[in-house]
């Protein structure tokens, strides 16, 4: 099967990540505001750690593109911080050093070419300090396609299991499985007769979205009940899985020249169209993820189970 070396690691370091980042979680983890006032905790560290350790191992020309670096952390104001976040590491990898936690969280730092990965080691980490969802979102990129995706969602329950791990392949298909171990399961999204699951899902945060024009676009398609408000790429994959048929992201008024990152929709985008839907921008262009880290070409994002993806795209244009 094509990818499969790259399947394999890609699997195995997202479940350490999430491992990691679950005990974090049951420790109560404080925010640290990075210079862009978003916040940053020692699990986003740590997961990036891990990643692109086992990353770099196998696959040392691939760039990774991650959302963290560790420029912050080698301050030595930071120093308790560090000592933490490689505590952490420790339990996974029990030689790791401060010295090797930096050097791998920095291998992060790569850049956008014609084969690389991306990583979001904590996808929603507001939601991740409410105790509520997140996700470790990483993909493979190839001339300008992703071609693998893998999210873990440690809190989120479907199917009576909580953690989630969702795995497409370009031309393979979607599958989820526990995080915990377990079978895997093919996933598709919700059949365009299956009203009773068209619900939409949007952001928690206000701020990331416009929720007043998101409920009026649903309405429109006739969807009837209310949105299933959930943090991170969690929501694409509770599209992919059929629990919900629409995942609406348009710019919120107060930062309407917002552009998105590549690595909070890369793996989110793949485990949905590989689980048979379709994910756009507002204005119906595919996401680009040749440009660079910042989707400038790129507004909104329109992530559906595809019966109803044109409507979506046709109420918008009014
Ligand atoms: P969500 O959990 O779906 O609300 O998305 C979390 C992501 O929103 C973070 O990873 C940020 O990169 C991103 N984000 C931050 N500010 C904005 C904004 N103004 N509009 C849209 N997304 C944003
Ligand atoms: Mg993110």
């Amino acid at each position: 099967m094509a990818y499969d070396q790259e399947k394999k690691v890609a699997m195995e370091g997202a479940i350490a990540a999430a491992k990691l980042c679950d005990r974090v979680r049951g420790d109560i983890p404080q925010a640290i505001e990075k210079s862009d006032k978003s916040p940053v905790t020692v699990a986003d560290y740590g997961a990036q750690a891990l990643i692109c350790k086992a990353l770099a191992e196998v696959f040392p020309d691939d760039p990774i593109v991650g959302e963290e670096d560790a420029t912050e952390l080698r301050k030595p104001a930071m120093g308790a911080t560090l000592t933490k976040v490689t505590s952490y590491v420790k339990e996974i990898i029990p030689d790791a050093t401060e010295e090797k936690v930096t050097t791998w969280i920095d291998q992060g730092n790569g850049k956008v070419g014609s084969r690389y990965w991306t990583l979001d080691p904590i996808d929603g980490t507001k939601g991740f300090l409410r105790q509520d969802q997140y996700a470790v979102a990483l993909a493979l990129v190839e001339d300008g396609e992703v071609k693998l995706g893998v999210l873990a969602c440690p809190a989120l329950n479907l199917s009576e299991t909580t953690g989630i791990l969702f795995v497409a392949v370009r031309g393979e298909g979607t599958i989820m499985m526990p995080i915990a171990g377990g079978e895997a399961k093919r996933i598709k999204v919700v059949s365009k007769d299956d009203r009773d699951r068209f619900r939409f899902v949007e952001s928690v945060e206000s701020g990331h979205g416009d929720q007043s024009r998101q409920n009026a676009i649903a309405q429109a398609v006739g969807i009837t009940t209310e949105s299933v408000r959930v943090d991170s790429q969690a929501k694409y994959g509770i599209v992919a899985a059929g629990e919900a048929a629409l995942y609406l992201r348009l710019p919120s008024p107060k930062s309407p020249d917002y552009r998105e990152n590549i690595w909070d929709h890369a793996a989110g985008a793949i485990v949905v169209e590989e689980a048979g839907g379709r994910v756009t921008d507002m204005y119906g262009k595919p996401l680009d993820f040749a440009g660079g880290a910042k989707m400038m070409d790129n507004q909104g994002v329109v992530v559906s189970n595809g019966a109803i993806h044109d409507q979506v795209l046709a109420a918008l244009q009014q």
